[in-house]
């Protein structure tokens, strides 16, 4: 039977390839200045250059294959029906039909959070869904100093803190990760996802409540249509399949810089283990079990 809460307190110490800062750019895929012809150029550049490929590499952190809309869209600089217009032109010009299929779903999930938030104002601070008993949320100076860990991006699980010194650095992370380290704050931290939502939200270029938000809730499974809560994510195969390489987590986390390949994602393996680099600061098979232990007491 799992037991309750062992977090190890970590350093805090941020190792980022650069300082926190309040981003320019809106992404990491280059620089753009914020204006509608800026949002123009990107999208008419991803229309041109990457849609026909979107569904085989948009899941991928290590290659720059998403649109970078999120920006333009959150502070209104493009509309979502010019997309889905251009969308259309691009499928009759030739783009292959799931490629557009699969971007315009996502564009129906913007839409999608949008109206559960309108329906259900609370969504942004309460759970839509119970899906753990209240004492299964971590508290205290445990719960404190994993969090700053995770912020800080200290947990010793390589992708997680690539995403979340990715955040620090330039206000945005790619939508895998994103997934990554919120259900690692979740489910193997323990910590509410409200903690994990206002944390993003103080750092996202493209932080909207109800993307944010209902995001969250997906990842904790409290959501309408969420993943279901005993979907955890393991930290370690979600690298090895999507940077498979260990491209984006050399990138953001300079420690590692020296480990070839997707060793990288496993660097407690390595003899001797990367200088300056933290162990993790729990084991992710054991707070998978604790989490699937509090979902079924909350079933009882
Ligand atoms: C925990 C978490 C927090 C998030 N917070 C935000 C946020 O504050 N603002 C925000 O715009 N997106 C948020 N997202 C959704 C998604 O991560 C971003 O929209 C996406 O990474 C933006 O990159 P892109 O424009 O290159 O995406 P693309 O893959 O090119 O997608 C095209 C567009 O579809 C929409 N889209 C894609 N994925 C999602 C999704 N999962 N949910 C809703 N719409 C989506 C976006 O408008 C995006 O610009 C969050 C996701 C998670 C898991």
């Amino acid at each position: 039977m799992p037991t309750r809460r062992r977090v190890v307190a970590p350093s805090t110490a941020v190792a980022c390839a650069s300082p926190p800062r309040k981003p320019r750019s809106s992404t990491t895929h280059s620089s753009s200045k914020p204006s509608e012809e800026a949002a123009r150029r990107r999208w008419h550049a991803f229309v041109r250059d990457s849609l026909a490929e979107y569904g085989e590499r948009r899941d991928r952190p290590d290659l720059a294959g998403t649109s970078a809309m999120s920006v333009h869209l959150r502070w209104g600089e493009v509309h979502p029906r010019t997309l889905l217009a251009d969308l259309a032109a691009a499928e009759a010009g030739g783009v292959p039909g799931d490629a557009v299929a699969t971007y315009r779903s996502e564009l129906a999930w913007r839409e999608f959070h949008a109206d559960v938030l309108h329906h259900s104002p609370d969504a942004r601070t309460q759970s839509l869904r119970t899906v753990v008993p209240d004492d299964a949320w971590a508290t205290g100076p445990a719960a404190d100093a994993a969090f700053d860990a995770w912020a800080a991006g200290r947990t010793g699980y390589p992708l997680v803190d690539a995403g979340m010194r990715q955040l620090l650095a330039v206000g945005w992370m790619h939508n895998r990760v994103r997934m990554v380290t919120a259900s690692f704050l979740v489910k193997d931290l323990h910590v509410p996802w409200q903690r994990g939502a206002a944390h993003f939200m103080a750092h996202l270029v493209d932080g909207d409540v109800s993307q944010n938000q209902l995001n969250w809730q997906w990842v904790a499974g409290s959501g309408h249509d969420a993943a279901p809560f005993f979907r955890v994510f393991n930290p370690v195969t979600q690298g090895t399949k999507f940077d498979p390489d260990g491209d984006y987590v050399r990138r953001w986390v300079p420690e590692l810089r020296g480990v070839e390949g997707a060793r990288v994602h496993e660097p407690w393996r390595l003899d001797p283990p990367p200088a300056g680099y933290p162990a993790p600061v729990v084991d992710h098979a054991h707070e998978r079990r604790v989490a699937l232990a509090d979902f079924e007491r909350a079933r009882r």
